[in-house]
């Protein structure tokens, strides 16, 4: 695969560093994570604590297991820049060769013995005497580093609506992102709450398992063909061979699907006529048994993340398959009734409901500078400077956090971007020799007007109730911006923006 990069200052001009390097806390041991493990390597940085709830790497791809889990964005993009990989067998790869991925990076960097895994981090406080993060965990003491970067995404914490009577439910029960594999589905009645971009993934596969499946649904979503195969042998022999095939291929899908922002703004060209094509074709679903609200969205194409799916409709369409729109009313011992009284007998529940995606680290408590509480900072809202530092918590870096989410290109290269940028800070703390280092107040909140400026022009802040927004509606999660312009703005000098602190010793 790869090889660890060469190290990017930006500051190559000033003498190296005379002190220590600074210690190094990264919370999680995911896509980002990981990621910031390597590239502060390359810096120099050794002294580097991963610090992992779960028995291994890969976050996202560990936890989402579920028959039929993959990736909705082309490999050859949803990968590092810095390790890519000519091997992947098809154009959207399954789950298992994702986290292979992950995992062969993890080796191949040799990242392993600075993982603590199994380790719950309850509690992470600055301590201002000594500029250190303290990190308690819930069995492992505590942890101690000058730097503190919560890398454990958006995506995390599955979510399970507390509904009426589900503690009584006598069958069995469980999250999508916490697959049952020792329960066999097959010959049972299944529901599945929710049909979202996980429901529409494993949805498929219980349909052609359970004697019975009814969907319960919200809302349902907009759902493109998927245009996924294998790559044939001469493609992958290419991609091997071929000395910048794999990079141009990856530029390719990058600048396609940076086109697709078009979409997500309110004023799009592309969305009308998008949306004409889709409703034209939902149209012909529409039958007695498939009423229109179960398959054509009553909100603008893009309010929710756009999926992708040759089986999804297919699944919905099967004799044995019933959508249910009418609310769930309450869970029963055997089943689950709805608000106007059907009551449907189930053996299993699953839940395809999402995760707790609006309240960025929780339930870690996060104490910065003068026992200022981080969830009290975010309480109308999480918001970071570029979505990665807060005023009032020096040396702390966040992940894939507050808008930075896509509804339209990769993630990781997101991550990669926000990773340069952690990096160019940590460089200039510890050139320094500095004790803190923190984003201005002004800066953070220019930062952030301007993002809720920008997102007032996107569709995800029209009508529609997704991950994307708190319940006030304000979108916390999505950077509502192309991607060149993040890059832009993340690879830019951090010296003007952020305050470099000595205290008196
Ligand atoms: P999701 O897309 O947010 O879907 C959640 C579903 O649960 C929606 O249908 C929602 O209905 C429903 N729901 C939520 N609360 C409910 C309640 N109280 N009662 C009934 N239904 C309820 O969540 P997800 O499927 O886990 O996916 C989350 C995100 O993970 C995605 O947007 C994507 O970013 C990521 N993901 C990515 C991939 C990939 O291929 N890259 C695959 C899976 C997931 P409403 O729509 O009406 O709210």
């Amino acid at each position: 695969m790869g090889r660890i990069p060469l190290p990017r200052s930006r500051t190559r001009d000033e003498p190296p560093p005379t002190g220590p390097a600074p210690r190094v806390i990264i919370l999680g041991a995911g896509m980002s994570g990981l990621c910031a493990a390597i590239r502060l390597r390359g810096i120099g940085v050794r002294d580097i604590t991963i610090l992992e709830r779960s028995d291994g790497v890969g976050g996202t791809w560990r936890d989402n297991h579920y028959p039929g889990s993959g990736c909705d964005v082309p490999s050859h993009l949803y990968s590092y820049s810095f390790a890519p990989n000519p091997n992947w067998t098809r154009k959207f790869s399954p789950q298992h060769e994702i986290l292979a991925y992950f995992e062969r990076i993890a080796d191949e960097y040799g990242l392993r013995p600075s993982c603590r895994f199994g380790v719950e981090v309850t509690e992470a406080r600055f301590d201002e005497t000594d500029n250190v993060w303290r990190i308690e965990t819930a069995e492992h003491g505590e942890f101690v580093a000058e730097v503190f970067i919560a890398a454990t995404g958006q995506l995390n914490r599955p979510y399970i609506p507390d509904l009426p009577g589900l503690d009584r439910f006598e069958g069995t029960a469980f999250h999508s992102a916490r697959w049952n594999h020792d329960h066999d589905l097959t010959g049972e009645r299944v529901g599945v709450v929710g049909t979202g971009a996980s429901a529409i993934q494993f949805v498929p596969h219980v349909a052609r398992e359970a004697a019975a499946l009814t969907l319960f649904q919200r809302s349902p979503n907009w759902v493109a063909p998927k245009p996924d195969r294998a790559f044939t042998r001469w493609e992958l022999t290419a991609f091997r061979r071929v000395p910048g095939l794999a990079k141009a291929y990856r530029f390719s899908i990058y600048a396609r699907f940076e086109m697709r922002f078009n979409m997500m703004m309110q004023r799009s060209w592309m969305r009308p006529l998008l949306s004409k094509m889709f409703v034209k074709e939902l149209s012909k679903l529409v039958s007695e048994r498939i009423p229109r609200a179960a398959v054509i969205p009553d909100y603008p194409l893009g309010c929710k993340r756009i999926l992708i799916s040759d089986d999804w409709y297919p699944a919905i369409l099967a004799p044995t398959t019933t959508i249910e729109l009418d609310p769930i009313a309450e869970v029963v011992p055997d089943g689950i009734v709805t608000a106007s009284g059907t009551h449907h007998q189930l053996d299993t529940i699953i839940f395809g409901t999402g995760f707790q995606t609006t309240k960025f680290l929780t339930p870690i408590t996060v104490m910065g500078r003068g026992g200022t509480d981080l969830h009290e900072t975010w309480s109308k809202g999480a918001s970071a400077h570029l979505g990665m530092t807060v005023s009032g918590f020096p040396n702390l870096f966040i992940l894939y956090g507050p808008n930075t989410n896509l509804g339209h290109n990769s993630i990781i290269f997101m991550t990669e971007r926000q990773v340069d940028h952690v990096v160019a800070c940590v460089e200039r703390l510890w050139r320094s020799g500095a004790d803190r280092i923190e984003v201005r107040p002004e800066v953070m909140a220019a930062s952030d007007a301007e993002i809720q400026r920008r997102a007032e022009r996107t569709v995800w802040v029209a009508s529609c109730d997704s991950w994307y927004k708190n319940e006030a509606g304000r979108l916390t999660n999505n950077w509502p911006a192309h991607t060149y312009e993040f890059w832009r703005l993340a690879a830019k000098d951090p010296t003007e923006d952020y305050e470099l602190i000595t205290t008196p010793s």
